[in-house]
């Protein structure tokens, strides 16, 4: 690449990053987040055709053209989904071949060339574009995992380009736009619970396959190209061997996220088990690169990369070491366990149990009342042992946790993890239900929730007043095709009647989220930040319900026995009666 070219690019393709960059920042505040993000997909579009009209050659131009079009296809994929239009990528791919660049040969092994005929060069480009657009679309069912292996190959791209000492200015210009362009959206693709869509995911898809074809006309041969953007294969050949390995472990979970399941169900939260991957994606492709084109520059550059991905991987796997030694992960408090997890974590391990789909999860979430009623209520008791998650709600509890030397990571408040797990769900599209409290607490919370997130399926919702032994409930919800059910009927009574109706709810992963609805309706105000962050929620919440006053005298009683455990007086495992 000549000098003069790379400042040329640069000149052009930063500037217009920035303004992108600006104007998203611009926007931000004044658009809501649907517009917002419909907004900042169309910027993407328009700064990649303005780029390639600008500064772009004729090859580019051809390619940012295919991309444009392969994302009008994935939006009709998003429109009519069952229309099969994944059969149209190969139309695309075949548009591609007939009028843009061609893959011409492959580099062999021994270091020789095979050479295509003509349609044998035809045949390879089709299938090689079309398959991208579709591969992406695949990495894209796991949020945040299409954008992150983007990042890689696109900067192996880059490097590659720059390195190979040859005059790959399409290529170059190309991947610059792509890194470049990936780094200002980034809020976008490197979102950990954020997923690009058909249309992007089609975009980038045939972007990158494009991309990758360029070079061969000019050099790098195909081998090199076919595998740099082995990031993006990665998933799938790990898995092959990951699916040797889960041969022999007991496990029924095979498909595009395999590795992604195994590792979540292993412990590690979605944040560490995307980067992870995006780190073994980039250590295998830069080792390609590598060997392909191993200059002692290369080898440097390859080492250095590895160890920064593997230090970047590795860092949750000790964190995660080190909790496991030091602290319990699912500390006890009077016989009723609190999982020590992060509200991320707790978020990543509800998806695998939704995406499972094995019978009722249960995830209760416990106060200082909570776990004294437990102590008390068997049946209360019992439904706690059988959730699969229970998370610390409540200052209280965490400072008595953390008094008594168990401390857990943070306070997970069941109306914030309810409505991280709704914009999940809106994401995914996963069916809601929601159950519990008056008619216009339950309808105002869904309308609420409706405006926060368009996306959102409400599969179902009614009023929590029915009698206990109501048959049409189970019926109705199991019916509704749910896959999130929350059930405010206030503790213990949400917890226990979700136990007792475990089968007939069907799959579902159930939540049970107390008043919840009540403050998502406008009925009841949430305590300022300033109030919960003092742990003095339970006041705020008094002040608007007086006649909570009985109950709330309980946490006095809850702070002494705590002091009296801490001292020995009083039993660590708590006063009940076992069955
Ligand atoms: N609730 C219900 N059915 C009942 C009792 C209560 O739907 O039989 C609802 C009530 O309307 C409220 C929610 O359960 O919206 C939580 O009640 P509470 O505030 O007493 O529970 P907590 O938040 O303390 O768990």
């Amino acid at each position: 690449m000549s000098m003069e070219t790379t400042v040329h690019y640069l000149s052009l393709i930063l500037p217009a990053a920035v303004c992108c960059f600006l104007l998203q920042r611009l926007c931000r505040r004044s658009l809501e987040p649907t517009q917002y993000n419909y907004f900042r997909d169309l910027a993407l579009l328009a700064v990649w055709v303005l780029s390639a009209v600008w500064v772009g050659t004729p090859v580019s131009r051809f390619i940012v053209g295919m991309g444009v079009l392969a994302s009008v296809l994935g939006l009709l994929q998003r429109l009519y989904p069952d229309k099969g239009w994944k059969a149209s990528y190969l139309l695309l791919g075949l548009v591609f071949a007939f009028f843009g660049p061609q893959i011409g040969f492959v580099g062999l092994s021994n270091g020789g060339y095979h050479y295509f005929s003509p349609w044998g060069s035809l045949l390879v480009t089709t299938l090689w574009i079309s398959a991208f657009p579709i591969l992406l679309q695949e990495l894209d069912k796991i949020p945040g995992m299409a954008g992150h292996l983007l990042v890689v190959s696109f900067s192996l791209l880059l490097i590659a380009t720059v390195f190979s000492g040859q005059p790959l200015n399409d290529a170059f210009f190309m991947a610059l736009c792509g890194v470049s362009y990936l780094g200002v959206f980034w809020s976008r693709h490197g979102h950990m619970y954020r997923r690009l869509g058909e249309p992007l995911a089609a975009l980038w898809g045939t972007l990158i396959a494009g991309t990758s074809v360029l070079g061969v006309s000019k050099g790098i041969t195909f081998s090199t190209l076919m595998l740099l953007p082995l990031g993006l294969f990665a998933i799938p050949i790990v898995e092959t061997s990951l699916r040797a390995v889960s041969l022999v472990l007991p496990s029924r979970s095979y498909g595009a996220s395999a590795l992604y399941r195994k590792l979540i169900g292993r412990g590690l939260d979605h944040p560490s088990t995307v980067r992870f991957i995006t780190s073994v994606c980039a250590i295998a492709g830069a080792a390609v690169a590598v060997s392909q084109l191993g200059t002692s520059l290369f080898m440097m550059m390859w080492v250095s990369i590895a160890i920064l991905f593997a230090g970047f991987s590795l860092v949750p796997f000790l964190r995660n070491m080190k909790r496991n030694t030091d602290i319990p992960l699912r500390p006890t408090i009077w016989g009723t366990a609190v999982d020590n997890v992060s509200m991320d974590y707790a978020l990543s391990r509800t998806r695998g149990a939704v995406m499972s789909g094995q019978g009722l999860s249960l995830v209760s979430t416990v106060n200082a009342l909570a776990v004294m009623e437990a102590e008390r209520n068997e049946a209360y008791a019992r439904a706690l042992r059988g959730s699969f998650l229970t998370l610390a709600d409540g200052a209280g509890l965490v400072w008595g946790l953390h008094l008594l030397g168990k401390p857990v990571q943070e306070r997970i408040a069941g109306i914030d993890f309810m409505v991280r797990l709704c914009r999940m769900a809106a994401a995914e599209g996963w069916p809601v239900y929601f159950l519990g409290a008056s008619k216009a607490a339950v309808t105002g919370a869904v309308r609420t929730l409706q405006t926060k997130f368009p996306d959102l399926v409400v599969a179902g919702y009614r009023d929590g007043y029915f009698d206990a032994g109501d048959p049409s409930i189970c019926p109705a919800v199991r019916s509704s095709g749910a896959k999130i059910l929350f059930a405010a009927l206030g503790v213990p009574k949400q917890e226990i009647w979700l136990a007792d109706h475990g089968i007939d709810l069907g799959d579902v992963v159930a939540v049970g989220v107390g008043g919840s609805f009540d403050v998502l309706s406008g009925a009841l105000k949430r305590a300022p930040l300033l109030w919960q962050k003092i742990g003095m929620e339970w006041l705020y919440r008094l002040i608007q319900e007086p006649w909570r006053w009985k109950r709330d005298l309980e946490l006095f009683l809850f702070a002494a026995r705590v002091f009296l455990t801490k001292i020995g007086l009083y039993p660590d495992e708590g006063r009940r009666r076992r069955p």
